[in-house]
């Protein structure tokens, strides 16, 4: 989950990350009030999930209450690399910068290790010096076990050339801000101007974080960092579901067990499509190894909520959970639903094989739903739900 810079700011403030006083407003009126907090002045900057808003006008210096007012204004609603503001946060302005440099820690999953970044050349340019000058910016692995001690952070000063008087200060925030990316379960926290300004300070001007979703179970306070005016209606429900659910641009709704069968079944899906007008997968959905009816009646309910899908292929190898229970799971689910006043009007196709299959495709055929085909390759299947719903 990638967050908005006043969320990051937050968390580095939190973790002793040295930034700038802040605040989030969602009108231009609201300027006025916390830029008189900020001492009178303030910087006036777009709150979207996308780099570039310096360079795309999206931060602006405001002199006094009412030019904040107006520079609000103008900055909210536009539109950022697609992205629309609905958010802008005032900041403290800084001290005259003199100097902005970049930092950052991520996960390298190529090297299998944690790395920092560092240049004494940030700002907006830095992926132009990343480019072009590659040996402008140090690249120093992070042992996981060892993390960001001091000498580490020497280590990483030294690599960057950061300039002796801001040796000290940089790697004390290298540590702070390590421990950031630690406590939080980050994916990635960068600082991008870290700014040395006029009286001396280093600060961060502007962060960037992305938080690693596999560690929401341990972190119950970031549910609320999550941008829920931007989340899918679909994804949102299925989520309150706990199902693995991710919606995409296609007519096929589909469920399968198991992440790799459903990966597989998106490609065979959109393959098949390629013969019925186009017609694509509408989602990914894993109901996982052991689903029961109800979970099977959930899936179901959500991807027939969806007005894209005009057919769903079923695609179930049976394992622990064998295809008679999925049978029986599907016979119940399309009970449940319809017991539930839902008119369920889409067909589906339904291949089950593996554990059981037999018995599975038996139940299937003895309850003969109206709306549910049975095809047992799942080529075939595919086919034919890309079939049905170009149809
Ligand atoms: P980005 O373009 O999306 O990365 O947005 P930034 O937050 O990095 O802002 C872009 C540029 O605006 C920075 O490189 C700074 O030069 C400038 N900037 C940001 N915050 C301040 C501030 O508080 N005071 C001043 N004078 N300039 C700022
Ligand atoms: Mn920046």
């Amino acid at each position: 989950m990638d967050l908005f810079e006043y969320q990051a700011r937050d968390l580095f403030a939190k973790h002793g990350v040295p930034v700038l006083a802040g605040e989030v407003i969602d009108t231009p009126e609201a300027a006025r009030a916390v830029t008189e907090r900020l001492g009178g002045r303030s910087v006036v900057k777009a709150q979207v999930k996308t780099g570039g808003r310096g360079k795309a006008g999206g931060v602006k210096l405001a002199s006094d209450p009412q030019d904040a007012v107006e520079k609000a204004g103008q900055i909210l609603g536009m539109d950022i690399k697609g992205h629309t503001v609905h958010k802008v946060m005032l900041a403290e302005m800084a001290p005259e910068i003199a100097e902005e440099y970049y930092v950052s820690f991520l996960l390298d999953r190529t090297n299998r290790t944690f790395l920092s970044i560092a240049s004494v050349e940030g700002g907006m340019e830095i992926e132009e010096v990343a480019a072009t000058r590659p040996e402008a910016v140090a690249k120093i692995p992070v042992d996981a076990n060892e993390g960001v001690t001091e000498a580490k952070a020497r280590e990483i000063v030294a690599a960057a050339k950061f300039p002796a008087e801001v040796a000290d200060q940089i790697t004390e925030i290298l540590q702070t801000l390590w421990k950031t990316f630690i406590a939080e379960d980050a994916l990635l926290v960068e600082v991008n101007p870290l700014a040395k300004v006029a009286d001396g300070r280093v600060i961060a001007l502007d962060g960037k974080v992305s938080l690693d979703a596999n560690a929401e179970f341990r972190h119950a306070d970031h549910a609320e960092l999550e941008d829920k005016a931007a989340a899918n209606p679909l994804e949102a429900a299925a989520k309150a579901k706990g199902l693995n659910y991710v919606k995409l641009e296609g007519e096929v709704g589909i469920i399968g067990n198991g992440a790799g069968l459903v990966m597989s079944t998106l490609d065979v899906v959109a393959y098949a499509g390629e013969n019925h007008s186009g017609v694509k997968p509408a989602n990914f959905l894993d109901i996982g190894g052991g689903a029961s009816a109800e979970v099977m009646a959930n899936g179901l309910e959500i991807i027939l909520g969806d007005p894209d899908v005009k057919s769903v292929f079923v695609n179930v190898f049976g394992g622990i959970t064998a295809c008679d229970a999925v049978a029986n799971g599907i016979v119940q689910a399309l009970e449940l639903l319809e017991s539930k006043g839902e008119e369920v009007t889409k067909p589906l196709v339904v291949r089950l094989d593996g554990n059981n299959a037999e018995l599975g495709r038996q139940i299937l055929d003895d309850r003969n739903h109206p709306l549910v085909q049975r095809v047992d390759t799942m080529d075939g299947a595919a086919d034919k739900a890309a079939e049905l719903a170009a149809k």
